[in-house]
């Protein structure tokens, strides 16, 4: 793990898909640069699932097949020196009626808040991974992993009013770390914690108080060894995604598949952010998900060995901030807000979308230094432009 010292060229914040990717191409283009973690496991919302009876996937492992998804999986791909991508499947998402599974044609007159979080799973052709989206993190890290630095929680920015940039950020309330420039790819919502009021205008903090995003919650499920996933799925490697739904006095479905070769399932919903740290509301809310599990396949006891849930604070939704420049705040235009809030696109895709827009970022910004013997690229010092 990562030693500390005085000025990096790039700190960035979050070591989920986004942060892990960005740092990799920080890697690439051989900055000096800090990945900070707040939890103790990097990964994010693609952490490792992991169980007594073994590994459970973190993710559905889905991204509609489209040219810009192609794009933003290349790029990563092109990191890791590998093929991520395969061919364009065609797997129409499903729904369970009466015990059968039926194409999904969608909500019909179900009022679902989340609507258009589920919209991002209900497409077809998807394209067929080579390998899960966790690999790809496990991946990224095993490049990087000697300069992340975990428990590392940013809890405050330290802006330089006087040359208008960050200059620092302090992690777990104590210690102080600079660099020239610096990512966030944290929720948006928490920037207003992060800076001192003061030094934001009431515009920002404003703008930044009207960032709602949504929280996932799912469930990850280790079928026993007699458990036979139902009939009429695609007998392919990627079995289509299953919709869920409530009835009209509980409308939130949720969306999930099986992994048949693993032998194990996943399931997602999502809760608006503001309930996100409500524990009655949200283990309510898982306790939905896996009714509507259990009564879609008749699942007893039986049929599951072991089961994990996971909270995903703040990831998902699409936000949109009015700043002069995209995806910077005015008062500190050398820290580059790569949240996939802000992406126009949703989920995996959204997170690549702005780890290869935050580095592309970087590379306009890089400067050439000639100190001998070799030349050097460091980051332009926005903040003294
Ligand atoms: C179960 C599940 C299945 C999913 N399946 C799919 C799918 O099939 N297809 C799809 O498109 N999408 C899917 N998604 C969504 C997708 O996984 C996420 O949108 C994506 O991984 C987000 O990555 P991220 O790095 O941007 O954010 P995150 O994974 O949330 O990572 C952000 C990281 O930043 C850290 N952090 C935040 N604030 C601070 C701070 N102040 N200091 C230090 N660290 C901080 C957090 O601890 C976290 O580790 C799924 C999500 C879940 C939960």
């Amino acid at each position: 793990m990562a030693k500390t010292s005085d000025l990096y060229d790039v700190i960035i914040i979050g070591a989920g898909l986004t942060g892990l990717t960005l740092a990799a191409k920080c890697r690439q283009l051989g900055l000096k640069f800090l990945l900070l973690e707040a939890k103790d496991i990097p990964g994010g919302s693609l952490r490792p699932n992991v169980t007594q009876e073994g590994r459970l996937p973190s993710s559905l492992g889905f991204i509609p097949d489209t040219h810009l998804a192609r794009e933003r999986l290349a790029h990563l791909s092109e990191l890791l020196q590998d093929t991520l991508a395969g061919e364009g499947l065609e797997v129409p998402p499903l729904t369970v009626k009466s015990g059968e599974f039926k194409p999904f044609v969608g909500f019909a007159d179900l009022d679902i808040k989340s609507v258009e979080l589920f919209s991002h799973f209900n497409q077809s052709p998807a394209i067929r991974l080579e390998s899960m989206p966790d690999h790809w993190v496990e991946r990224l890290l095993e490049l990087v992993e000697s300069q992340v630095m975990t428990r590392a929680e940013v809890t405050q920015f330290v802006l330089d009013a006087a040359e208008s940039k960050l200059s620092a950020v302090i992690i777990n309330g104590d210690k102080t770390l600079t660099a020239k420039s610096f990512f966030f790819t944290g929720p948006v919502s928490s920037l207003n914690e992060l800076f001192d009021a003061r030094d934001l205008s009431q515009k920002s903090r404003q703008m930044l108080a009207k960032a709602k995003s949504w929280t996932a919650l799912s469930l990850h499920l280790k079928h026993s060894e007699s458990f036979v996933p139902p009939e009429g799925l695609a007998p392919v490697e990627q079995s289509n995604l299953v919709f869920l739904l409530g009835s009209k006095n509980e409308p939130e479905p949720a969306v999930g598949r099986f992994f048949p070769k693993e032998n194990t399932s996943s399931w997602l919903g999502f809760i608006p952010s503001e309930f996100g740290e409500d524990s009655e509301f949200a283990g309510e809310a898982l306790r939905h998900i896996k009714k509507l599990v259990r009564r879609a396949f008749a699942l007893d006891e039986a049929a599951i060995v072991s089961e994990k849930i996971t909270l995903s604070a703040e990831t998902q939704g699409q936000i949109s901030l009015k700043t002069k420049s995209p995806n910077q705040l005015n008062e500190a235009p050398n820290l580059y807000l790569a949240s996939p809030t802000l992406s126009e696109s949703q989920g995996l895709e959204a997170a690549l979308d702005m780890a290869l827009q935050a580095g592309q970022w970087l590379e306009a910004n890089l400067v050439e230094t000639e100190s001998l013997p070799t030349k050097e690229l460091r980051v332009r010092d926005l903040g003294q432009e």
